[in-house]
């Protein structure tokens, strides 16, 4: 069952949000060459709980982070720790925000410092597919709808998309129905109506699509080793349209 939510409710999760896109602009400034993941990951508990908020991942299912910070061929759910951010690299940083016990939910992929013509490509493909899927968030569409413009969007430049891992719904908790896969079919799927909210997240390769799991129980890597990218948003179905919820590119 898909929960909707009010308009005040949707408000709510805005405010959750509104943290979020602060802690992600602090944390993009702060993405440099030799900083570790464990730092940005104590800069973004503090600055999120300093707000009146707590950073959602934090004791989810036993995570032990703030934030996920995924490093290069490192798709979703690292860990931080002693990883340094080198010149080259591409870092992704997702954040998730509580506030009022309502959740926002958001990813970008960082360049840390000057980056390969491949790995521009890369993100700019991932970066744009989110846009694609978040401008289906509109009263009537379907959910399939959402997960076609994002993998004809991701394929159309000849990057494939990872079929295993998938957005969500979201709202009092992080993780609520349905889930979003990143491919399928237009007009399939459960009607979006106002006040569904979804966190819509396509998560890319740049090699092949398959993705193995790390030791550590969490991680996810490309299983080639190629670069991944993982673009996110939290958005909302109102009856003005697609109403991001943590608008990050707007301090971009
Ligand atoms: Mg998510």
């Amino acid at each position: 069952m898909i929960i909707r939510k009010t308009p005040e409710q949707v408000d709510q999760m805005a405010a959750a949000g509104d943290i979020l896109v602060r802690t992600m602009t602090m944390l993009k400034s702060k993405a440099r060459p030799g900083i570790t993941t464990l730092e940005l990951d104590e800069a973004a508990e503090k600055f999120i709980r300093s707000q009146g908020a707590t950073p959602s991942f934090k004791g989810y299912r036993g995570f032990p982070g703030s934030i996920c910070a995924s490093p290069n061929s490192m798709v979703v759910h690292g860990i931080p720790g002693s990883y340094e951010c080198k010149r080259g690299d591409v870092l992704s940083i997702d954040i998730g925000v509580t506030k009022d016990g309502w959740v926002a939910d958001a990813a970008v992929t960082v360049p840390i410092g000057p980056i390969s013509t491949e790995a521009k490509q890369l993100l700019g493909v991932t970066r744009n597919a989110l846009f694609d899927g978040a401008r289906q968030m509109v009263a009537g569409n379907h959910l399939g709808d959402v997960s076609n413009a994002i993998q004809r969007s991701v394929e159309s430049n000849g990057l494939s998309v990872i079929r295993t891992l998938v957005g969500h719904g979201i709202g009092r908790e992080m993780h609520e129905e349905p889930q979003v896969p990143n491919f399928g079919e237009a007009g399939r799927g459960p009607e979006l109506e106002i006040g569904t909210v979804l966190a819509i997240e396509p998560m890319v390769n740049a090699g092949g699509p398959l993705v193995r799991m790390g030791d550590d129980g969490w991680s996810v890597f490309s299983e080639d080793g190629s670069l991944a990218a993982h673009f996110e948003f939290t958005v909302a179905v109102t009856p003005d349209g697609p109403r991001i919820l943590t608008p990050w590119h707007e301090a971009e």
